[in-house]
């Protein structure tokens, strides 16, 4: 029997192949006191160090390949900022001076310093930077010591897949390591929300994180599988393990292969009813993978990755080109550019306070309605980007009528301004809200008469309505779409965009779940929008589905007061 160790699944997918452990458990960092004549000498090596820094991770931003997304030079250029910060140019200086001590020791000072104050912030964002500051340090440290990158540590096994096992890896690191032979990455630190896993996820290498003191179970050149479908890591499988997840792979690259035969088919039920399916967008490289299934537009634009990785917020023309890039892209197809939803699991802006209930706190349409310098030049943005191709406009976090009243009135404000400047704009463009806050979808009828489309948000749905903390993994096992609270809700929501005649369309996780699409397409729903990588599969099902026949089951499991058993018997829902 195979050893297995489970950690949090960031990146989906297995792999079969070598160990390689990088051995960058702590650096072994000693103090010394250095004499007064060699103060200055010391201050002209930490300089050098910085300098080579600068010149390695320069070049790896040569080294990345075009097809990668801008976001992973923007993580590089991040590093690269950091090294001119004054916290990690000057003031190690400061301290070699100040305590006489060698340049290793003054950077670990400054380390553990910056390191506490990122540990007191309240966004799990922003502690993200500290993993950054660490791995700025680390490079830095191992230069004056002398000590291997971890990158260089895959130079020799250029041919052969490896699965990289470590305490941490830098995201610079692992644009190095994906192009050479990487098969799949286990750390011990790190979370869904890392650099290195959002990372993993654009590159498409699993990924396993989490997975306490793996570097010390594993050896050099043994043969792991990485299962990041379930989240675990198989030390010495038999033979027949192997056996096993070979065929897995194969039979998921069949699949996968299959699957793309769908991608021009028309998306419609058995029963002849047209269903649309969209894609959710973080950037606008990810049109490729749109492109690929055959989606017939983006139903969800997170617009709040443009503002990430960044001292200052983009103007109001970046956002302007980036959207019309964007829509070139699409060739024709919509773009639904959703407002900024910063806030609570997303970095906030700098000078907002950090509130203790971040989720309930000041975030997405709350915040851009108090910054309207923040908000004002996205929705000229998005205005002016509508006259360039087809554009909807989708509000997120609304929680009243009353604050739709405040963003039609900024948006009319936006509009007169863009007359005043000649600068053209759909006059027509679709205003829709994302329906997820319980509040708003009670009260879907009345967002429904004041807007051209509803999406709904069903991640933060779900978190609020069952009090559940969408990024706690303590609570991970209470989010449960199938509740009978949520459901009512989900219903509500759709016949009120019925009544109103507008289109309701579901972004949340939930639209790209096939154990879900047969009740949603019994409930009503039309229209999805999810990643890009669900959509075939989705596609597959509804192909198969009679929906006229689902109204029968659908009326009898929103009455039971278990409707996962009901839904499983009665064919509504899928198996997990
Ligand atoms: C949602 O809440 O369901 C949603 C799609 O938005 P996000 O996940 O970006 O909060
Ligand atoms: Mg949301």
């Amino acid at each position: 029997m195979p050893i297995a160790l489970s950690g949090i699944a960031v990146s989906k997918g297995i792999a079969i192949g070598k160990a390689r452990v990088l051995q960058h458990g702590q650096l072994d960092i000693a103090e010394y006191v250095l004499p007064p004549h060699h103060i200055d000498s010391e201050v002209a090596r930490f300089n050098q160090a910085l300098e080579t820094a600068r010149v390695q991770l320069r070049t790896i931003r040569n080294q990345i390949p075009k097809q990668t997304p801008q976001e992973i030079a923007a993580f590089i250029d991040t590093h690269l900022l950091m090294l001119q910060d004054e916290a990690l140019s000057r003031a190690p200086v400061a301290l070699i001076r100040h305590h006489r001590c060698n340049a290793e020791w003054a950077l670990k000072l400054q380390q553990d310093a910056l390191v506490q104050a990122f540990d007191a912030m309240e966004d799990p964002y922003l502690r993200t930077r500290r993993d950054d500051v660490e791995h700025v340090v680390r490079r830095v440290q191992q230069i004056l010591l002398r000590e291997e990158q971890q990158s260089g540590a895959l130079e020799s096994d250029r041919d052969e897949p490896r699965i990289i096992l470590a305490v941490d890896i830098a995201p610079s690191d692992l644009v190095l390591l994906s192009s050479r032979h990487l098969a799949a990455i286990v750390t011990e630190r790190g979370g869904p929300l890392s650099h290195t896993a959002i990372l993993a996820r654009s590159l498409g290498i699993p990924a396993l994180v989490g997975v306490p003191h793996v570097h010390q179970y594993v050896r050099n050149d043994e043969v792991v599988i990485l299962d990041a479908n379930n989240g675990s890591l198989l030390l010495e499988p038999d033979a027949a393990t192997l056996k096993h997840y070979r065929a897995r792979q194969r039979a998921a690259q069949r699949t996968r292969r299959e699957l793309y035969k769908l991608k021009d088919d028309a998306s419609l039920s058995r029963d002849g009813i047209p269903v649309t399916l969209h894609a959710n967008i973080e950037l606008s490289e990810d049109i490729t993978a749109l492109k690929r299934v055959g989606a017939a537009g983006v139903g969800l634009y997170r617009t709040e990755f443009l503002f990430m990785n960044r001292e200052f917020p983009p103007d109001e023309n970046e956002q302007y080109q980036t959207y019309r890039h964007t829509l070139r892209r699409l060739n024709g197809l919509p773009l639904t550019i959703r407002t900024l939803d910063l806030g609570a699991d997303k970095e906030i802006v700098a000078g907002a306070t950090a509130c203790t209930n971040p989720a309930l706190g000041l975030r997405a349409v709350r915040l851009c309605l108090k910054e309207p310098q923040l908000f004002l030049p996205q929705l000229r943005a998005i205005l002016r980007a509508s006259a360039k191709g087809p554009v909807r406009l989708l509000i997120p976090m609304l929680t009243s009528v009353q604050e739709l009243a405040q963003v039609m009135a900024l948006l009319e404000q936006a509009r007169a301004g863009l007359r005043r400047e000649k600068k053209p704009f759909d006059p027509a463009l679709p205003i829709g809200a994302m329906i997820e806050v319980p509040a708003a979808a009670i009260c879907a009828d009345l967002f429904a008469q004041r807007l051209d489309f509803l999406s709904i948000g069903t991640n933060d749905l779900m978190q609020y309505t069952l009090a559940t903390d969408r990024i706690d993994e303590s609570v991970n096992h209470l989010f449960d779409p199938l509740n009978p609270g949520v459901l009512r809700l989900i219903q509500g929501v759709i016949k009120a965009g019925a009544k109103a005649n507008i289109p309701v369309s579901m972004c949340g996780e939930m639209a790209g779940d096939t154990r879900y699409t047969r009740l949603l397409l019994a409930m009503g729903l039309r229209e999805f929008s999810m990643p890009a990588a669900s959509l075939l599969e989705v596609k597959q099902l509804i192909r198969q589905c009679d929906i006229t026949k689902l109204q029968r089951p659908l009326a009898k499991l929103m009455a039971s007061p278990n409707p996962t058993a009901c839904g499983i018997e009665l064919g509504l829902i899928g198996a997990g």
